[in-house]
């Protein structure tokens, strides 16, 4: 069967660096004799111009039927004043509980060229190392009852013990291959939602005897990232507190636009970059497509055990920066300025240039 791979462009630089993944997609899959069949979708902003809606029924039926989903970014400007259940947002939300995407993977990596990018000092990021797990289908996001009046606005933390479960178990089995050190951020002193949360963590740990767990608020989280990341190696936490943490790791290892992410359920899994539609850029050649690439990349290795192909990106993508390539948003000074599109063909020059010289051979899956 050839695997399926649906592409969802989305809007802003959603639609730039998505074209910039489908080229490296193309040509990694083309280098290793694999088939992949890709199917291109609206969502978001671009779908609710063309139908009305940022999600169609099409479109969520492109990705049921699929190996793996491919985004780019939603929203914009042009989209903001929408009600809440029409906002290109609300696409994201809708696609993430309908393929049961419980569990979102960020990786925070530092790579020692960028290392001067990093708003923190040099000594505190080097050799940071970490993946944030931020549970993605449950808590404060999706809980009811929600709205808001002239006077009044009120969302539901809610969580259940199967949901805490299965993202806890997930982390540790991640955990359990890295340095076996995991920790649970909560904010068990205040919310009883974080009680459970706690409560389910530690059952879980009981079968991951190797893994040390320690528990953190996510206030001092937040400051411990940025105070000595390199304390980290897994981060398990809740949906609204592994948004802003991870956007905090990000944020310290360069730029939001090297940070990819892998969100996956059971059947189905979805890969973007961290950043949003970043309008203030779009359309302009200026989007970073690092993040979309090396979600291509986790992809391959998540979805289709191709971890050859998926380490040469890797390498390219280290290769393109360690010869000084830069896009301004992670310009240090003394580099090689370039847009999306040549940072694209320098990464696609290298992995032509290092599968050569690795004569890797043909690759089946
Ligand atoms: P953003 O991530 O789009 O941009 C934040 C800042 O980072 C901007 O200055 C932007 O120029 C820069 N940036 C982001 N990605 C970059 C890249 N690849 N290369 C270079 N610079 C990059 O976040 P925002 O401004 O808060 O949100 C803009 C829109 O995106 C909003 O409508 C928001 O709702 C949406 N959004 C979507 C997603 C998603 O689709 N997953 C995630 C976050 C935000």
């Amino acid at each position: 069967m050839i695997p399926k791979v649906v592409l969802l462009p989305g809007d802003g630089i959603g639609v730039e660096v998505t074209e910039a993944a489908k080229r490296v997609l193309k040509y990694v899959t083309e280098k290793f004799n694999v088939e992949f069949e890709l199917v291109e979708k609206l969502v978001g902003g671009a779908s609710y111009d063309k139908f009305g809606t940022p999600l169609t029924d099409e479109t969520l039926q492109a990705c049921f039927d699929s190996d793996a989903v491919l985004l780019g970014a939603v929203g914009g400007y042009k989209w903001e004043n929408l009600q809440h259940n029409l906002k290109p947002e609300a696409a994201l939300l809708k696609l993430r509980k309908a393929l049961g995407l419980f569990a979102n993977l960020r990786p925070a990596k530092v790579y020692p060229q960028l290392i001067d990018s990093s708003s923190l000092k040099k000594e505190v990021v080097e050799g940071t190392d970490f993946v944030v797990f931020r549970e993605l289908t449950g808590g404060i996001y999706f809980g009811e009852p929600r709205g808001y009046n002239k006077e009044k606005g009120w969302n539901t933390m809610v969580y259940t013990r199967f949901e805490i479960e299965r993202i806890a178990r997930l982390a540790f089995e991640s955990a359990a291959k890295r340095k076996r050190e995991i920790v649970s951020v909560d904010k068990a002193n205040v919310l009883e939602c974080s009680q459970l949360w706690r409560e389910v963590v530690n059952d879980v740990s009981k079968d991951f005897p190797n893994v040390n767990l320690k528990h953190m608020y996510v206030d001092n989280a937040a400051m411990q990232i940025v105070r000595d990341p390199k304390q980290f190696d897994v981060i398990l936490t809740s949906n609204l507190f592994g948004d802003i943490l991870s956007d905090i790791s990000g944020i310290i290892t360069g730029s939001i636009g090297m940070l990819p992410s892998a969100s996956l359920g059971s059947k189905y899994a979805l890969y973007e970059p961290v950043h949003g539609s970043a309008p203030d850029i779009a359309g302009k050649d200026r989007a970073n497509p690092i993040a979309a690439i090396s979600s291509v990349a986790m992809m391959l290795e998540h979805s289709f055990e191709m971890n050859k192909p998926a380490e040469l990106i890797y390498s390219a993508i280290k290769k393109v920066i360690a010869d000084g390539y830069r896009t301004q948003d992670i310009n240090n000074g003394d580099c090689k300025l370039v847009g999306t599109r040549v940072m694209t063909d320098k990464i696609i020059e290298n992995i032509e240039k290092i599968y050569n010289e690795q004569a890797l051979g043909v690759f089946t899956l």
